[in-house]
């Protein structure tokens, strides 16, 4: 359908997906992964390249000979910002930069030193988060600080360096809004989902999410404004605390899709994937409502054993349950705590949604009064 390629940097399982959804447009994906073919990704991409994902001259000479005639997008900017602009696009610097146009989040502060991490500590109070404002991803670029004497060791654990103190959010859920910005500009958002992490890592997604109309308008009005703030097309994953006053504050952004719009591959009218194509090849963008009543989204990870059996049990019980689907990443180890699948359950009412997922152990109900 276009003669252009979309490249992507690794070959995960969001590479994959976004590989698949070029395959029903008719665009062209390649991946530069250091597993190459073996790759999540690269096992279905039209072109996988073997090589560090920091490698662009690679990319580029790989998939159309001459990098000197090949010019990379990264979300719709030409280079170099894409691939130099870590600043920006690490969590410090997006939440910075959305947090100075007017979006909520908690109070913060850099603290290069061990002494300002404790300066964050008297005027924020404990428990603190300390942040790695880049490389950060299933809770590894942070530390919890619960008093002054966890200042130096949170501090070292992060490597000293490029951190910031975050205020303890005490946040009744976390909730999340995967928007969409078109090459023109043109927003789009997701319905808001739930996100439960555990251990750091996210869980569960339910959509749409429970809470007020006011509370929904408020995380749909801060996802808007935070991506608004950023530069670039495609699709972002943004990420909230809805606190107990039914306010909502901003946790991070992350320029991607995102885990928490897994769901909306079943459950929406067009899913992230097929829409950040479309919208870093200024294709016009598909539709972002729901259309069915409810879907939770449980991710696999791999079992504390590495044993691939005891991975899979629960995708072989899903499989049989009408409106579950599961997606298969293709790593060929399932590591301790990997992320190596996940299954969306979809369902005409949340009602139903909450059968269906209640022998997985999942949406347990208000306890009987
Ligand atoms: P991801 O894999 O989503 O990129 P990450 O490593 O970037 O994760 P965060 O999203 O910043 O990490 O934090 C992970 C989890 O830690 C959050 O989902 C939330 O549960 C908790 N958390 C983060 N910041 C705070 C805070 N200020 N107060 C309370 N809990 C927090
Ligand atoms: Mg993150
Ligand atoms: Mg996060």
């Amino acid at each position: 359908m276009d003669s252009r390629t979309v490249g992507v940097l690794g070959g995960g399982q969001l590479g994959r997906m976004m590989a698949e959804a070029g395959h029903r447009l008719g665009v062209k994906v390649a991946v530069l992964d250091p597993l190459g073919t073996a790759s999540p990704a690269g096992q279905v991409a039209e072109l996988a390249v073997e090589g560090s994902f920091r490698d662009a001259d690679k990319i580029k000479r790989k998939s159309c000979g001459d990098p000197q005639r090949c010019s990379l997008h990264a979300a719709g900017k030409p280079e170099p910002e894409p691939l130099g602009d870590k600043k920006t696009f690490a969590r410090g610097g997006s939440t910075e930069t959305a947090h100075k146009h007017g979006v909520p989040m908690p109070r913060y502060m850099d603290t290069p030193t061990e002494a300002s991490v404790r300066e964050a500590g008297t005027l924020f109070g404990y428990p603190l988060m300390l942040k790695a404002k880049r490389m950060a991803y299933d809770g590894k670029g942070n530390a919890v600080v619960k008093d002054e004497g966890g200042v130096a060791e949170a501090f070292s654990m992060l490597g000293g360096k490029g951190l910031y103190a975050e205020a303890w959010a005490e946040f009744d859920k976390e909730l999340a809004v995967m928007v969409i910005r078109g090459e023109d500009g043109e927003l789009r958002t997701y319905p808001i989902v739930e996100t439960v992490q555990v251990d750091n890592v996210c869980h569960t997604t339910l959509a749409p999410a429970r809470v007020s109309p006011e509370s929904a308008a408020q995380a749909a009005a801060a996802a808007r404004k935070a991506v608004e703030s950023l530069w670039g097309a495609g699709a972002f994953g943004v990420e909230l605390f809805l606190m107990r006053d039914g306010g909502v504050l901003l946790n991070e952004i992350a320029p991607r899709p995102h885990n928490s719009g897994h769901y909306t591959y079943e459950a929406c009218e067009c899913d992230q994937f097929e829409n950040h194509v479309r919208a870093v090849m200024g294709l016009p963008l598909g539709g972002t409502a729901l259309r069915v009543g409810a879907s939770l989204m449980l991710n696999v990870l791999g079992d504390p054993g590495g044993s691939m059996e005891e991975t899979t049990k629960v995708l072989k019980q899903a499989l049989p349950v009408p409106g579950a689907a599961v997606h298969w990443y293709g790593k060929a180890e399932a590591r301790a705590g990997r992320k190596m699948a996940h299954v969306t359950f979809c369902a005409e009412t949340m009602e139903e949604l909450r059968r269906k997922v209640a022998p997985f152990g999942l949406l347990p109900g208000p306890a009987a009064a």
